[in-house]
């Protein structure tokens, strides 16, 4: 034990020798917004070595996509007092400038933000926001250095939001602790509209872009609820402030988490709506969830972060469907759904992934790991070969909860695991892996889980909600048990006043006769589609067995094919408290909801 420590020690000291005297700042301004431009000077100083390499980080943690952030950089030069210091392009991402002697280095890029996301930069007249992975270039092994960022904002703009702590006495000077700390903070620069609130003890800021129907009072009173459900499964909240950066869009959405604030993106005009408001509630709860869901608690390949490759990680089921199954317990917990919404909205999730043919081929495990390739590259045919982590881990993570709920008579539930997998993160400073997450739910259930990992987190059984519904004294029946609807099993796409095929179900009649994504349906048994094609009354007021003739239109040529309909395999699922509910079901309902 000693030799580990004396072993620990001196790694720290040698890297400590190694970087501290390295000293990096960045400043950014912007000359072109409304061309989407913000210019970037990085100063080094303290360098030792005849040359450095400098890199853009390819991909923004919490986004599984390499995005190859070093597109949009133009223009790098580098230069030691006014001597312009010769440079080499080594890789897609990395800059080798060669210092000679200099041991400080000044260096000037711009970047191009063009494109609206809660994790790419865009920039224009009215705002900047700066998604660090892509603005902030780090040395080569140096990711552990602090650094300082100065923004200047455009003539006119007055303001910066970011979860990065401000420099006192310097105008929007602010420092990053590491590259993982800066690379974890995003900025917005403009003249965003700021308010501020309290909750669970942390001092919360929510910084508006683009206007929209918001009411500042409304948000002030109901978003502690939220932030005070999710705090209360953790049992505390470890900022001391938080920071919200919205991105009000005709039709915005989407959200990114960070260690002390988020991004989110929300339509202007969805919060005078009840299901909009709603809405935008549930992304809060689902983004603040993960400062501790992913930010604190993480698979221990997620961090510190390799920002040049893929991390990949089998347990995004686990960082992304816990979340989402939790946006729902905290809206529930949070007074904005009633129970009937809350298990209204889980059976939908159930039949969701029930009814994607892509449950069958591909587990919660291998969607994870492949969130790179297949997640975030859809085509034509992911329904029939993916199932998304966020929908399947949604209804493992609602299974696990009324598994360990049944198992203890009420008195766990997964709160109990997320809490305690939480805890041991903090104490260990390591992220968890499969194996430990899986011990400490069996620990705290006190049964094994090994039947239940193997059927729903590496294998693709059929999701049995009969039963684990049931364990709450909850009946779910499928409405289209026993019935033979007609169905081609098509998805329709509207382009230019035509609608043609968007993707063809594995097994459906359109999979087995040859119909094809990309099909344009000029008619089917002579009537034109005017909507859904899978809705037209020549479908669904025929029989299974029936065979329709589907004109379709493929690469320039009409061409007749008979499609002969099947029997859709989808469920309709409905739940119903059972009458004669039992007093060990009503404990388990009552530790499920923790209402
Ligand atoms: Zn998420």
């Amino acid at each position: 034990m000693k030799k580990i420590t004396l072993g620990i020690l001196l790694l720290w000291s040698l890297s400590f020798r190694a970087g501290a005297q390295v000293k990096i700042g960045y400043e950014i301004s912007f000359k072109e917004p409304q061309a989407h431009y913000a210019e970037v000077e990085m100063n080094l100083s303290g360098l030792t070595k005849e040359y450095i390499d400098v890199k853009m980080p390819v991909w923004a943690p919490g986004s599984y996509l390499v995005r190859e952030f070093a597109k949009n950089v133009e223009g790098f030069t580098a230069s030691a007092g006014n001597k312009a210091l010769k440079l080499e392009k080594t890789k897609k991402n990395t800059w080798r400038i060669y210092t000679g002697t200099a041991k400080s280095v000044h260096i000037n890029y711009r970047v191009y933000g063009n494109e609206v996301s809660v994790r790419t930069t865009f920039i224009d007249n009215t705002h900047a926001f700066l998604s660090s992975t892509g603005v902030f270039m780090y040395p080569d092994k140096m990711l552990s250095l602090p650094s300082t960022v100065k923004i200047i904002p455009y003539t006119g703009w007055s303001k910066v939001s970011t979860g990065l702590p401000a420099i006192a006495g310097q105008a929007f000077t602010y420092t990053a602790k590491n590259f993982d700390i800066l690379y974890d903070s995003p900025l917005e620069v403009g003249n965003q509209d700021i308010f501020e609130f309290m909750a669970a003890g942390v001092k919360h800021e929510m910084a508006m872009y683009g206007g929209g129907n918001y009411d500042k009072e409304r948000l002030k009173v109901d978003l502690p609820k939220v932030i005070e459900a999710a705090t209360a499964v953790y049992g505390e909240n470890p900022n001391t402030s938080y920071t919200f950066i919205v991105h009000n869009f005709s039709g915005g959405g989407g959200g990114l988490e960070h260690l002390n604030s988020t991004v989110l993106g929300a339509s202007k005009d969805q919060y005078a709506d009840e299901d909009g408001y709603k809405g935008f509630l549930s992304l809060v709860a689902h983004e603040y969830h993960h400062l501790w869901n992913v930010k604190r608690m993480r698979p221990v390949a997620l961090g510190p972060f390799d920002y040049e490759n893929e991390n990949y990680t089998t347990d995004l089921w686990i960082a992304e469907g816990f979340t989402a199954y939790y946006e729902n317990k905290f809206m529930l917990r949070a007074g904005f759904w009633t129970p009937d919404n809350f298990v209204g909205v889980l059976v939908g999730s159930v039949s969701s992934v029930v009814n994607t043919p892509g449950a069958k081929v591909q587990s919660a495990a291998e969607a994870s790991f492949d969130a790179w390739i297949k997640q975030y590259r859809p085509n034509e045919n992911s329904n029939n070969t993916t199932v998304s982590y966020y929908s399947k881990g949604e209804v493992v993570g609602l299974l696990l909860d009324l598994e360990i709920a049944h198992a203890t008579k009420g008195a766990h539930s997964l709160d109990d695991v997320m809490k305690a997998v939480y805890l041991q993160c903090k104490t260990t400073g390591k992220g968890y892996t499969d194996a430990e997450f899986k011990a400490t739910a069996e620990k705290i259930s006190g049964i094994n889980l090994t039947d239940f990992w193997t059927k729903y987190v590496n294998g693709t059984a059929p999701v049995e909600y009969a039963k684990y519904f049931g364990f709450a004294g909850i009946k779910v029946q499928d409405q289209n048990e026993g019935k033979a609807i007609p169905y081609l099993g098509v998805s329709t796409k509207k382009a230019e006043g035509l609608f043609s095929i968007g993707s063809v179900s594995r097994n459906s009649a359109a999979w087995t006769d040859g119909l094809n994504a990309g099909d344009i349906v000029v008619s089917i048994d002579g009537a034109v589609p005017t909507g859904a094609i899978e809705r037209m009354p020549e479908i669904v007021n025929r029989k299974v067995g029936d065979v329709v003739k589907v004109k379709i239109k493929r690469d320039g040529v009409e061409k007749d094919i008979n499609v002969t309909l099947k029997s859709s395999p989808n469920v309709s699922l409905v739940p119903s408290l059972d009458p004669n509910v039992t007093d060990a079901q009503r404990a388990v309902l009552k530790k499920w909801m923790g209402i």
